[in-house]
């Protein structure tokens, strides 16, 4: 059975590291915080102190880290991945960064014979611990072959959308829509509530309607009407998703007005120290300058 390295303890990476430890895999693990490493080996997995160690005992590394400097010198740094690998190990990085940045990483490591894989997820906590994300695949098809039995263990919906950088080029789409549908969202309910009909009526007949979206939906139920914004898909993600596809814009020269628009809507979040909340709090930014609230 391959050796599974998993580094990146989250809000993500735990359920999916205890997923990995239940299907019976052997799972070594690193995280720069010790209390989710431990988390982790009272569970079952063994631990590594950096990742140059945890490649050692390996064959195929997960990563769900923050950005794209962290998985970098996680990777490429003096006591990072590669100085502790061997030819024909693999690496998953199933955080979200951008394609760039994985195409940079996988260069490096293709110097030292380790297979590189982009394999960003959607689906959040709930998915992650039910084991049902989607997972959207950039690799050579012998490495995903490989890697194969471990990734549907973590998730039901597998896609191999093209070479390196392709998995994080798709994720980067969708979650340029749901930050774009979430700002959306936020006008368009305290612009109906202004106009005097009840939140429940405009969720129940949007969400049915062709103005409905996973926002909407996912959103308005659980979070909005309840005025509740915590846990959930945070700001300060969201807004790193964003930043990542007007970056991405910029360098191929593909205007993103509403991506930028949407941008600003997260940023001003973050400037009002919303960052950890979920990200339908958009909503009741926007209640504050309508002056009504969107709740039950
Ligand atoms: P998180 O902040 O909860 O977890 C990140 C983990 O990485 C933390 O445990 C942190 O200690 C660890 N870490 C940071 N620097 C490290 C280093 N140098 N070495 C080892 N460990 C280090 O984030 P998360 O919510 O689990 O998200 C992880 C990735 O998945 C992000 O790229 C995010 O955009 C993406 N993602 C998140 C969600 C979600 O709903 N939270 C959904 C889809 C994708």
């Amino acid at each position: 059975m391959l050796r599974i390295g998993f580094i990146g303890l989250g809000a993500m990476g735990k359920p999916m590291a205890a997923n990995l430890l239940t299907a019976g895999y052997p799972v070594a693990v690193n995280d720069v915080v010790p209390a989710a490493v431990a988390e982790m080996t009272a569970k079952g997995a063994t631990q590594a102190a950096t990742p140059k160690e945890l490649a050692a005992v390996c064959d195929v590394v997960i990563t769900m880290l923050p950005n794209a400097a962290i998985v970098e010198a996680v990777v490429c740094g003096e006591t990072g991945l590669l100085a502790g690998s061997r030819p024909g190990m693999a690496i998953i990085d199933m955080s979200s960064v951008t394609p760039q940045h994985t195409r940079k990483t996988a260069a490096a490591a293709a110097k030292f014979g380790v297979e590189y894989m982009d394999a960003p997820v959607s689906g959040g906590v709930a998915g992650a611990t039910a084991g049902s994300l989607t997972i959207m695949v950039g690799a050579e098809a012998a490495t995903l072959e490989k890697c194969k039995p471990i990734l549907e263990v973590l998730g039901k919906k597998i896609y191999h959308v093209g070479p390196v950088g392709a998995g994080d080029a798709v994720k980067l789409v969708n979650n340029l829509l749901l930050g774009v549908n979430m700002a959306a969202v936020a006008e368009a309910m305290t612009l109906g509530v202004k106009a005097g009909i009840d939140p429940k009526v405009l969720y129940d007949v949007i969400s049915v309607s062709s103005g409905r979206s996973y926002a909407l939906e996912a959103k308005m139920p659980n979070f909005v009407l309840k005025g509740n914004f915590e846990p959930g898909f945070a700001v300060d993600l969201q807004y790193k998703d964003l930043e990542m596809a007007t970056q991405t814009g910029k360098e191929l020269g593909v205007p993103l007005m509403l991506t930028n628009v949407a941008e600003q809507v997260f940023e001003t979040a973050r400037a009002k120290g919303l960052g950890r909340k979920d990200i339908s709090v958009v909503v009741a930014m926007q209640e504050e300058l309508a002056g009504v609230k969107v709740r039950e």
